[in-house]
């Protein structure tokens, strides 16, 4: 019997630990590596959303890869299931005026969906002339969860540290460094990722449920600990940490969509995405032997994060990784 396949993870974001945890589920020994571990990542200050159709309606880099967004999409009631997280699927209400909702509901139509009216939602108070578009299909969980996700890694096994992996310690790397180029070395194609900054605040006192509310300039999504509005996309921007007048501005534009914010107090926090120049994530092998990447996730990592977990383990075990992984393939970029 050949020994175990031993695989270090650099990220501990939700691509590391999905991609551990479906490694370690698949018999491999895995570590998993991050400097900044118990630090919050892009993935721990996200607003969760798994939004297929609504990042496809509202985001012009999504919206050539519904079909890939759905698909992965599919994957979540296992994987939440796998380290305990709720999944909320009470959907999301596309808001604005009568213009945007007419080009909403004729883009809606065109990828052959339907989207009815959906009725006011009070709490949050919604600015004059507002209406809205039910969308059911969206999906949200916690990105407080993440600590869930990697306490059910550890379960099974993963070995979290903020060391650095040590060459000839492992059989194979994956690299799941979000933002980072730290391994452009080892990895060429990473020289393709931009960093997106995005600031999103947190009202503690608004314990919110119901669908994620999408307005034009901001959006309010349930959170646990308050209702959370997101979220700033400023593109080149690598530098972490909060800029004040850069959540003020998104309180403000906020507001002029949900007036029932005006006068609560809110804290912001802030992440940076990685993107790639085709808006789909880098996963699967590098032109470096012995290499894995799964990075370059943009606004979508939690929701594309069983997908690449399970592409990454197959790309690892040598099994079949399945019909999106070639349009993934980090090759297909230049290095
Ligand atoms: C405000 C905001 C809202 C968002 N909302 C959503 C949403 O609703 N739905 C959705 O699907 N996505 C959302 N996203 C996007 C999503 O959060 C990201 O796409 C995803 O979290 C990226 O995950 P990741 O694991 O690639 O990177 P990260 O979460 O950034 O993790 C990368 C990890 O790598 C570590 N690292 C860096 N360098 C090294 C190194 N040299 N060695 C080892 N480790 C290293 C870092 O410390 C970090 O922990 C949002 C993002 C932001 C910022």
């Amino acid at each position: 019997m050949s020994p175990p396949l031993r695989v270090a993870v650099a990220g501990a974001g939700v691509f590391g630990l999905a991609s551990a945890l479906r490694l370690v589920r698949a018999g491999a020994v895995v570590t998993l590596h991050d400097p900044a571990l118990g630090r919050p990542n892009a993935s721990a200050v996200a607003a969760g959303m798994l939004a297929p159709l609504s990042e496809a309606l509202t985001d012009p880099s999504a919206a050539p890869h519904l079909e890939l967004l759905l698909a992965a999409q599919t994957h979540w009631p296992d994987f939440a299931a796998a380290f305990g997280a709720p999944l909320d699927q009470s959907g999301a209400i596309l808001l604005g005026d009568a213009d945007r909702l007419e080009v909403l509901d004729a883009a809606a139509k065109g990828l052959g969906f339907m989207l009815p009216a959906a009725a006011e939602p009070s709490a949050l108070g919604l600015g004059e002339g507002v209406g809205g578009l039910r969308v059911s299909g969206d999906w949200r969980v916690e990105a407080g969860d993440l600590d869930r996700l990697a306490q059910a890694a550890q379960g099974l096994g993963v070995r979290l540290t903020t060391a650095a992996p040590k060459p000839g310690g492992y059989d194979l790397l994956v690299v799941a460094t979000g933002a980072s180029r730290r391994f452009q070395d080892l990895a060429p194609e990473l020289a393709d990722l931009t960093p997106i900054k995005g600031h999103i605040l947190r009202y503690r006192s608004l314990i919110y449920q119901g669908p994620v509310l999408r307005g034009p300039g901001a959006y309010a999504a349930p959170s646990r600990d308050g209702l959370l509005i997101g979220a700033t996309m400023e593109v080149g921007e690598g530098r972490e940490g909060v800029d004040p007048k850069v959540a003020a501005d998104l309180a403000a534009r906020a507001e002029a969509v949900f007036p029932g914010l005006i006068g609560r107090d809110w804290t912001a926090a802030a992440g940076v995405r990685a993107a790639t120049s085709d808006g789909l994530p880098l996963v699967g092998p590098s032109s470096t032997p012995g290499v894995i990447l799964a990075c370059g996730a943009r606004r979508n990592g939690w929701l594309l994060a069983p997908l690449v977990g399970e592409i990454v383990a197959a790309h690892a075990l040598g099994h079949d990784p399945g019909p999106w992984a070639a349009h993934l393939d980090p090759r297909r970029v230049k290095a």
